[in-house]
């Protein structure tokens, strides 16, 4: 039922004089509480403690190809890493090349080389073309579109459906606009929205017709194996579907253990067609004598195998699905019927994503924080930080307390409700 809709004028001020009263004895709480980055929690990284000890004075740090892990070199990774990575991405280990602790950081790098030098299937350098453009599904991470304005590459905006991104708009344009050079794709339980890519969608991606010979799909598959509920979601595997498509070349993986071990210290990946890993490793042996191999030793042997992984990976869900299920219940509470919000419930990943009716969330995040609740800023999940509906708020529920959740979205919801009703008294 829509509660508000049914009230008049009087009756929807004296709701706002309620809540405004209500508002106020928050604020005078002095709250200090942070939704605003997807941060694990203490008793998260507490998980990982064991890696910490992994390796020893002690222990031999001679693995395989003779490798002494403390010495330069080994460009693109230790063997082992590339297996045990191998196995969670569903590539082959001469298709990866292990990284430092930031897939972000591969990210902008692989970016930045094809600026500079163009990618494997480039006739120039996109920074020598008059001017090149990413499709990016919105909403999405705000680090991507950080990224490309940054980088003055032009963002268009693609709706993101319940089955990843609108690709009939994807489709089109591409087919027309050579200067379109890449897609931001994050293909499960997507940053905000928890959504993950259809087969169809994952197929399409592989499929079309690019009028840009050197048009790239950058998949940061940040959340692969960060399952809420007992059945994990599988997205069909991109790199194979790219090659069944005639279009090897058209895909770079990414991904890292960020939010599996410590997001400081981590190890981050990035998977591609073989000859586009030679391509890039020709570029990389400029840029560095090789990554931080004693990390990528010390996570093989905390883990030793993908099935571990998985198995810390429920231990982390343990942690965080308490989280998640306090913020949609108290949202279902406050607002389920009032038909001034709306938000998914996501089967994996970091966020929770809200929309508020349009024209709102600027004020609602702004109310929030005057009133000691931090979230991400409102428009930052859209290209250059601006939602054409000015609805869309994200929400990072790992890092607070149960306690201190269950309190900022109360806080939430009732500056949802403020706004609203201003927004049906004007
Ligand atoms: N990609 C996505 C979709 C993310 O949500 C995040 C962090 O929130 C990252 C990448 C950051 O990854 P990394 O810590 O490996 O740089």
């Amino acid at each position: 039922m829509d509660y508000y809709s049914h009230l008049n004028k009087t009756e929807l001020q004296e709701e706002l004089s309620k809540l405004e009263i209500k508002y106020n004895e928050y604020k005078a709480k002095n709250l200090s509480l942070d939704m605003s980055r997807g941060k694990p929690g203490p008793e998260q990284l507490e998980l990982s403690q064991g890696l910490l000890n992994a390796l020893k004075a002690d222990d031999s740090l001679t693995v395989k190809e003779n490798i002494d892990v403390r010495n330069y070199g080994n460009l693109d990774g230790l063997i082992e890493a590339k297996e045990l990575f191998g196995e969670m991405l569903e590539v082959q280990p001469n298709q990866l090349i292990i990284g430092g602790n930031s897939s972000l950081s591969m990210m902008y790098d692989t970016i930045s080389r094809a600026l500079l030098f163009g990618v494997v299937d480039s006739n120039t350098p996109w920074s020598k073309e008059e001017k090149i453009k990413f499709l990016c599904p919105s909403p999405g991470y705000d680090r991507h579109f950080a990224i490309c304005e940054a980088l003055n590459i032009e963002m268009i905006t693609i709706n993101m459906l319940d089955n990843g991104p609108d690709m009939d708009e994807v489709e089109k344009l591409v087919s027309q606009d050579e200067t379109i050079k890449g897609i931001w794709c994050v293909p499960k339980y997507s940053n905000p929205e928890g959504v993950s890519y259809s087969d169809e969608v994952v197929d399409r991606l592989a499929k079309m017709d690019t009028k840009a010979d050197d048009f790239k799909i950058f998949w940061d598959d940040a959340y692969t194996i960060h399952h809420l509920t007992e059945e994990p979601v599988v997205v069909k595997n991109i790199l194979h579907a790219c090659r069944t498509a005639g279009h090897p070349n058209r895909v770079f993986i990414f991904a890292s253990t960020s939010k599996v071990t410590f997001p400081g210290s981590g190890v981050a990946v990035m998977a591609a067609s073989e000859e586009n890993i030679q391509f890039i490793k020709k570029q990389l042996g400029i840029q560095t004598i090789g990554p931080d191999k004693l990390n990528q030793l010390r996570h093989v042997r905390f883990f030793k195998n993908l099935d571990n992984m998985k198995l810390h990976m429920k231990k982390h869900a343990e942690l965080i699905k308490p989280k998640f299920d306090i913020v949609l219940n108290v949202l279902e509470s406050q607002l389920g019927s009032l038909s001034i919000a709306s938000w998914k419930k996501p089967k994996g990943g970091y966020f929770i994503s809200l929309d508020t009716i349009d024209d709102c969330a600027t004020e609602v995040v702004k109310l929030a924080r005057e009133a000691g609740v931090m979230l991400t800023n409102a428009g930052a999940t859209f290209p250059y930080g601006k939602d054409p509906r000015d609805r869309n708020i994200r929400i990072a529920p790992t890092y607070p307390t149960i306690e201190e959740l269950k309190t900022a979205i109360e806080v939430l919801c009732l500056c949802i409700k403020l706004v609203s009703i201003k927004q049906l008294l004007n």
